[in-house]
């Protein structure tokens, strides 16, 4: 194949919005999608597509691949899923805007999503100019994150010091016009979870003004699920945005059972005028931080203050009284059992890939997690916290689209950040036909294109960005577990990237094609200057 003039030939053809899948050829040139059906120009170089599907390239809604395609090496991990583009900088987790004091605590909080690249101080614009001119393997839309802008406007008090609120209003601010796409926001992570709705509501103010979407990783995804979810629709309400609920879940047994009512709210919000949806990952486990079993709380003062708060016995009782206590936003002990957290990473090499029941031996299971966050405050977990109804229930919805939540393309991470699309459109449309193709590439690519205003990608029709995915209902799939979560995908084709071939019959070609795209807030030199 070539750069540009490409003729996709005889495929069923999905345009992201939802219709049937039909047979045309599709004709690519420039960049762009020029015919889909009819007679096409003359001149195109062919590709038999015969018996294939021919995609919008998918939209991954939410990544946390900032920082690994800094690496030397490209990092395809998304592109052989068929992901054209990643929204990352979610989780309110972002590496920019940083300074000195900000990049060590994040260092030391966070170092488990930058995939062993260095945590540097770095604004917003930087961070973006650099990851556009490392050439990413996909493109890129960035959020910025509202524990990083705390983080660097206020340390990690609870209390907002006087002038920290116009601070963060202003990095914000500089985020957008350096092109975010959007504020994120982790309310489960110091010092996120400090926030009070009205802080939030001021930095999504910022975001509407700019065009950006709201997206939140909820104060409770379990008991209090229905609470963190109307804190969520109130925060974009109120200020104007659009909101994306990230990894929709009921998350533990007080919660399991209970996704139809989360999706009855996403609606209601709908009814009221705000624009709100989701995403998810087709999975029964989460993964993310070993803290985050514990109370936030327990974070504050910073990690030296932690590690002392964590080898004291009476304030290991107290928060354990906390996180059984069942209020709002107290850590995810309550949603997990320690036969179903796997340790995926930690400084201990000989804990990981062992359960917490497993390296508790005979232990509380309580003390051997306190030791062991205290040895490493940022070891990282897989956790089993959903039931496959809710699963399939959250899934069904034409609200949710798909976010796989991946972390580095190394070690024991999640299937999920190897797997996650071919997954979906494997087991749930031709296995179990959850959805049908049409509704799961309209979930994949054009739902979650509209959410973040990545305006011309998320579907095929005449005029778009020929960023595309050709897959073989067949066979496309991905069988990663949790315990050997890297297997390679199967039936991703061909994608391509503005036109650009960058998998041909499943094998990366090498090329960085990625940029970072911009979003409606950007000031920087226009398309046809860059
Ligand atoms: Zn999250």
């Amino acid at each position: 194949m070539t750069g540009t003039g490409l003729l996709l030939e005889g495929g069923t053809v999905y345009d992201g919005l939802g219709n049937p899948g039909r047979v045309a050829d599709v004709a690519l040139a420039a960049g762009r999608v020029v015919a889909v059906g009819g007679d096409p120009p003359a001149g195109l170089r062919r590709v038999d597509c015969s018996g294939l599907a021919v995609a919008p390239g998918f939209v991954d809604t939410h990544a946390h691949s900032d920082l690994v395609h800094l690496r030397d090496q490209p990092q395809p991990f998304k592109l052989f899923q068929g992901v054209t583009t990643e929204v990352v900088g979610n989780c309110g987790l972002t590496f920019a805007p940083l300074d000195a004091g900000s990049a060590e605590v994040a260092a030391t909080l966070w170092s488990s999503l930058a995939g062993g690249v260095p945590i540097e101080p770095a604004g917003f614009a930087e961070l973006a100019g650099r990851l556009d001119r490392a050439g990413p393997a996909n493109n890129l839309a960035l959020l910025v994150g509202h524990n990083t802008l705390r983080l660097t406007a206020n340390g990690l008090e609870e209390r907002l010091r006087p002038g920290a609120a116009e601070a963060m209003a202003a990095l914000a601010a500089e985020a957008f016009q350096a092109g975010a796409v959007g504020l994120s926001s982790g309310l489960i992570y110091v010092p996120g979870s400090y926030a009070s709705t009205g802080e939030l509501v001021a930095l999504a103010r910022v975001a509407a003004a700019y065009g950006g979407t709201y997206a939140t990783h909820m104060r409770d995804e379990g008991a209090n699920l229905e609470a963190a979810l109307e804190e969520a629709v109130t925060i974009a309400g109120t200020a104007g945005t659009r909101l994306q609920v990230s990894h929709c879940k009921a998350s533990g047994p007080a919660a399991h059972g209970h996704a139809g009512r989360l999706l009855e709210r996403l609606a209601a919000a709908r009814l009221a005028g705000v624009d709100a949806q989701g995403d998810q990952y087709p999975y029964d486990a989460g993964a993310t931080v070993l803290s985050a079993l514990l109370p936030p709380a327990v974070a504050a003062g910073g990690p030296e203050a932690m590690r002392a708060h964590l080898r004291d016995p009476a304030a290991r009782a107290a928060l354990r009284a906390t996180a059984e206590g069942g209020q709002v936003g107290n850590g995810s002990w309550a949603e997990t059992d320690p036969d179903g957290v796997l340790l995926t990473g930690h400084r201990d090499p000989a804990v990981v890939g062992r359960t917490l029941a497993e390296a508790a031996g005979g232990r509380d299971p309580w003390d051997a997690l306190c030791d062991l966050v205290a040895d490493d405050p940022s070891a990282s977990i897989v956790l089993r916290l959903m039931r496959e109804d809710d699963v399939r229930a959250i899934m069904a919805s034409p609200l949710v689209g798909v976010g796989s939540d991946n972390g580095p393309p190394s070690g024991l991470e999640h299937p999920r950040t190897w797997g996650c699309f071919p997954r979906l459109l494997g087991r749930y449309v031709r296995e179990q036909q959850v959805l049908t193709w049409e509704q799961a590439v309209r979930k994949a690519t054009w739902l979650g294109a509209r959410q973040f205003r990545l305006d011309g990608r998320g579907l095929l029709v005449e005029g778009a960005v020929a960023d595309l995915c050709v897959f073989d209902p067949a066979t496309v799939g991905h069988e990663g577990t949790y315990l050997d979560p890297d297997t390679g995908v199967t039936g991703i084709e061909h994608v391509l990237l503005a036109g650009e071939p960058v998998v041909e019959g499943g094998r990366y070609t090498g090329r960085r094609a990625g940029r970072v795209l911009r979003g409606p807030g950007w000031h920087g030199p226009t398309e046809a200057a860059r």
